[in-house]
């Protein structure tokens, strides 16, 4: 038998995931994970992620699984294996993602069943996956990721190694029941090497990173930026007698003891609060916002240039430069019209202020990430700008936003765009094309608007196509290949009460078989035709009904007997029918 599993307080005790007591084994996509892991004593991991990582309204992932954004980090970069441990349709998507975006790095799987689960031996197969991989020829580190189940049922990856082979292991839980979007998930695996990287350098000497800048300050960011946002930021802070560090997350290791060395960390996305937590304890000052617009460059160069003590005048130098050539760009490329923004990145809200800064109208910004510390200057000057700004936002509330606001441009998630197209408003789908431009300093002023504006130009057309199309792909015709309204699929009582003729069986309620029958062949209910003979057709129905049972039994008699009866009924029937109004031409 397996090796007792240990658990996170030192104990030896197995949880129990056999779905018997309510533990892991079972547990649907997020559903009653968290519950399991509570179960299973992962308390202090989980509540570390509820503390970093608050939930909000709908308590579960409204966008892709959370752990593509460690995913995503780890496989950026170089010298560093990925595996991942989790229910195999959820590694099949993760993987296919990170293939469709171009990864092109393979990526680990230690798969499990409920034995593995229930004995400890998932955490003996992660363990000797790590071994078998820890080559220090390809490798400098191994991330080793617990998706929900895993992590719901306690699998401890801090008890592995912290090295083989001269390897270095990072485990990380990231279960969609505890950290609540992709972009947090970046954090948790940023905040895990960097914290690493912190120890190793505490503790002596590390290898010299690559393009290190030792004569002047330097200002490290995180979060992943438009590869052209890092030169345009560099250029900026270049007259303070400043440079530009590392981008978090970083491409490398040795990137990382680059990172921890910069004077100042600018914490671009908001939401990187275990990273953050790294710099703050390797004594670096983190500085939140960004370079946006005029009033966001100034205040972003003021507080980068206090948290590294450059000289305020040589700062108001830097300052009038960057907002000159800042207002400039807006002066050339003005934005008018009402744009909505919503999405999961972490940037929405600068976003937001380049282009209120530019001319728009902005009601309302919705970003799926919580508050924090480094948006707070943010969330004031929207605020004070009349724009409502909704953390942790809800598709819902994105969509009820678009609704009573009635915005010329929406930018969102996939969902919230395709509701404004719907609706003939233009639409943009924020990952796609306003993360994939700068938008910081003035390149950041002058790329946006004339996108903007020319998707806001599309609106007359898309009211053409509206018109054009109207009725198709809707209610009863939504999704592919359906045209006609769908039928009500029959129960296969329902069939055989159809078949018989709708005959009720039990003649009340109105789920009799009578009243299926009837619906379905249009005919009116019973009693909606007066004055005619309700016995002639019935009888008849009857008949067949015992022509049928006597069939299926193999009664020849009884089948000859509803045939006399038949003919006895229509005798009755001819008996009963009224005289004609007119006498001749009865033909
Ligand atoms: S790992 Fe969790 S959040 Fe991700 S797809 Fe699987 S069940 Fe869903």
């Amino acid at each position: 038998m397996a090796e007792r599993l240990p658990t996170l307080d030192g104990s030896s005790d197995v949880p129990d995931t056999s779905g018997e007591s309510g533990g892991a084994q079972g547990v649907g996509c997020h559903g009653d994970a968290r519950d399991a892991a509570r179960a299973a004593g992962d308390n202090e991991a989980l509540k570390a992620l509820m503390e970093d990582y608050p939930l909000g309204p709908h308590e579960q992932p409204q966008g892709m699984c959370p752990a593509f954004g460690s995913l995503r980090v780890g496989l950026r970069m170089r010298r560093t294996a990925t595996v991942l441990s989790g229910s195999a349709c959820c590694v099949y998507g993760l993987t296919f993602t990170s293939h469709f975006y171009g990864a092109r790095r393979t990526v680990g799987y230690v798969p499990f069943n409920s034995e593995s689960l229930v004995t400890g031996a998932l955490y003996e197969d992660i363990k000797q996956a790590m071994v078998d991989l820890a080559d220090p020829e390809d490798y400098d580190a191994i991330v080793m990721t617990n998706l929900c189940i895993p992590t719901a049922s306690g699998v401890p990856l801090d008890m592995l190694p912290k090295e083989i082979n001269g390897v270095r292991i990072v485990g990380i839980d990231v279960p969609g029941f505890g950290v609540p979007t992709h972009a947090e998930a970046k954090d948790v695996l940023s905040g895990a090497v960097l914290k690493r990287a912190r120890l190793e350098a505490e503790a002596g000497p590390v290898a010299r990173p690559k393009n290190l800048v030792e004569d002047r300050p330097t200002v490290s960011l995180l979060g992943e930026l438009f590869p052209a946002d890092p030169m345009g930021i560099a250029a900026l802070i270049e007259p303070m007698g400043m440079a530009l560090g590392p981008v978090v997350p970083v491409r490398e290791w040795r990137e990382l003891y680059a990172a921890l060395d910069s004077e100042v960390c600018a914490a671009i996305h908001p939401h990187y609060v275990r990273a953050a937590a790294e710099f703050k304890k390797a004594g670096r000052a983190v500085v939140g916002s960004g370079p946006v617009g005029v009033e966001g460059t100034a205040a972003w160069l003021k507080s980068i240039g206090a948290a590294a003590g450059i000289p305020a005048d040589t700062t108001g130098a830097a300052v009038d430069r960057a907002t000159k050539m800042i207002a400039g760009a807006i002066a050339s490329a003005p934005l008018e019209g009402r744009i909505q923004v919503s999405g999961y990145e972490g940037s929405e809200l600068l976003v937001a202020r380049v282009m209120i800064e530019a001319g728009a109208d902005v009601p309302y910004v919705g970003t799926a990430l919580p508050k924090s510390e480094w948006s707070q200057a943010d969330f004031e000057w929207l605020e004070a700008h009349g724009t409502h700004v909704q953390f942790r936002a809800s598709l819902e509330q994105d969509i009820e936003a678009f609704k009573e606001t009635k915005p010329d441009l929406v930018i969102g998630t996939t969902p919230v765009v395709q509701e404004a197209k719907e609706n003939g408003v233009p639409g943009l789908y924020f990952t796609n094309l306003v993360s994939a431009r700068p938008i910081f300093g003035p390149a950041g002023a002058g790329s946006l608007a004339p996108v903007l504006m020319g998707a806001m130009k599309g609106r007359e057309r898309l009211g053409q196509m509206k018109s054009f199309f109207a009725g198709v792909g809707t209610g009863h015709a939504a999704g592919y290949g359906w045209t006609e309204v769908p039928e009500k699929k029959l129960s296969a009582k329902e069939r055989n009460a159809r078949a018989r003729g709708g005959k009720a069986t039990t003649g009340k309620g109105k789920h009799s078989e009578l009243a299926v029958g009837k619906e379905h062949e249009g005919a009116k209910a019973p009693g909606e035709e007066a004055g005619v003979a309700r016995d002639t057709s019935a009888s008849i129905r009857t008949k067949d009904r015992i022509r049928q049972s006597a069939a299926a039994k193999g009664s020849a008699k009884r089948a000859e007997k509803a045939t006399e009866a038949e003919t006895e009924a229509g005798k009755a029937t001819e008996a009963e029918k009224p005289e004609p109004a007119t006498a001749g031409g009865a033909d």
